[in-house]
């Protein structure tokens, strides 16, 4: 195998055991690869071409889709070690949570903006961070979303009120110039304290500028604990009003009385899917990872702290010892610690299982990769959900958990030729072993990468050999391909 991955390529991958996105039985074949496309799907031994990739006993399958992350500000850094490619994603959603680079220019952003790392919001208009990822070429493919916080931070003069009809109105027109300019949708999180007094009407208000457009709405709830249920029903109204491809992020429950509802929530969503385009995503971990809220900390049963602005020493560090070691609450502890970041330890086994094996749902790490000791979600999500929940507690099979990266997130976000092999679609393609792939990143060495992946290529080109990245710069911002 030649490891260069600037030579025009031509190659068979032999004899995997090809697992192709749809969620149908694997079927062992040679896969063709000419020119970033597969070319042809044959019964074994019997692809041709230049080179050729011994996979037997391994298994190939799409590209994974990283469907949540907050890599915005991350794949303009090609020199950072890449979380990505390790696990096998291909692609990633950027700007989710309301969250995203642009459109803003600011030194100072508010939290939760600063998750996306120092000095990064440089961006006077969405066109201009798609730009910057067009000269980037970053290292995976790119489904770029706007998010709501930051259009409210550009655009409402106090962020503790409603939006006016004018500032509204300002917000719904920078969301149609990046749905022009190829934003595959809008993000919202008025969960976050910039954006907890937008009203439903204000939601209601900017999403308008996305109906008619055949565009994605990923929203985190306003309440994801004692006030659930009237939270999921504002995403679903506003989803439903707008038009919009809604998806519900990261779908959970916290706090222990709150535990056992998804039972509730999962069949909310079944019902409202009946009537309107929803879908959700979701990461395969018990803890929970943000910006330090006080509030929020002292309510959680462990909370770990991720990073801190005025005490960096503590990051990795339990809030109950440093609290302790203070003399403080946790809240005062807390406030003390911010501006800050912290895992939260608020959700129970069972409902993580049964949001992961919904039908609807699909793989999104939530990853954030600013975080001086991050969350183990950001290197070690999508092995986990094939290695731990797949094969080895056998939540659904590995077909399943690979559909639920990979053809379900394509469908769902538009991503024409990519999520299925299949003859003239993009290779993007993992190789990877069924029996040990497995996640090492954990809550003490979050940055360890996964084992079990052999080989990714993006667009056809190899990004990734026997577990180590290459240099490659083979992935391309995604253009949204429905037509309105
Ligand atoms: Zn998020």
């Amino acid at each position: 195998m030649n490891d260069s991955s600037s030579a025009p390529q031509h190659f068979v991958i032999r004899g995997a055991d090809v697992i192709d996105g749809t969620g149908s039985a694997r079927f062992n074949a040679d896969v063709v690869v000419a020119n970033g496309l597969v070319s042809a799907i044959t019964p074994p031994g019997q692809g041709e071409a230049r080179e050729v990739v011994d996979a037997t006993g391994l298994v190939l399958c799409p590209g994974f889709i990283d469907t949540h992350t907050h890599d915005d500000q991350l794949l303009l850094q090609p020199t950072l070690p890449h979380p990505k490619l390790t696990q096998g994603v291909c692609t990633v959603v950027t700007g989710n949570c309301g969250i995203s680079l642009a459109p803003l220019v600011t030194r100072t952003p508010p939290a939760p903006l600063d998750l996306l790392g120092a000095d990064a919001f440089i961006y006077k208009t969405f066109r201009d961070y798609l730009a910057a990822l067009d000269r980037e070429q970053p290292c995976v493919n790119v489904v770029p979303l706007i998010g709501h916080i930051t259009l409210r931070v550009r655009h409402v003069a106090d962020l503790k009120r409603p939006a006016t009809a004018a500032e509204v109105s300002a917000m719904a027109g920078e969301l149609t110039q990046a749905l022009d300019a190829g934003a595959f949708g809008l993000s919202t999180g008025v969960y976050y304290p910039p954006a907890k007094a937008a009203s439903t009407e204000e939601l209601l208000g900017v999403c308008a500028a996305l109906k008619g457009r055949s565009a994605m709405l990923a929203m985190h709830l306003r309440d994801e604990g004692d006030n659930i249920d009237a939270a999921l029903k504002e995403a679903l109204d506003v989803g439903a009003a707008s038009e919009a491809d809604l998806v519900i992020s990261h779908h959970k429950v916290v706090d222990p009385q709150n535990h056992g509802r998804t039972r509730h929530t999962l069949q909310a969503i079944e019902q409202a899917a009946l009537g309107q385009s929803v879908c959700l995503d979701c990461y395969p971990y018990e803890a929970s990872s943000t910006m330090l809220i006080a509030e929020k900390a002292s309510r959680a049963q462990e909370v770990l702290i991720t990073w801190s602005q005025p005490h960096p020493e503590h990051s990795g560090k339990d809030l109950k010892r440093i609290a302790q070691g203070w003399g403080l609450s946790l809240h005062e502890a807390a406030e003390r610690l911010m501006p800050g970041g912290a895992i939260y330890f608020a959700m129970a086994a069972e409902d993580v299982e049964r949001v992961l094996q919904h039908p609807l749902t699909m793989i999104g790490s939530d990853g954030l990769p600013h975080d001086r000791l991050p969350h183990p979600r950001l290197w070690g999500t999508f092995p986990r959900v094939l290695g731990h929940y797949s094969r080895d507690k056998k939540l659904f099979s590995l077909e399943s958990a690979i559909h639920k990266m990979t053809g379900l997130p394509a469908q769902r976000f538009g991503l024409a030729g990519r999520g299925v092999i299949a003859p003239g679609h993009h290779a993007d393609l993992v190789l990877l072993d069924p029996l040990e792939v497995r996640d090492n990143a954990n809550y003490e060495t979050p940055e360890r990468p996964s084992t079990g992946i052999h080989a990714v290529y993006v667009n056809g080109q190899l990004a990734l050999w026997r577990g180590q990245p290459m240099a490659s710069h083979a992935g391309r911002r995604l253009i949204p391909s429905r037509a309105p």
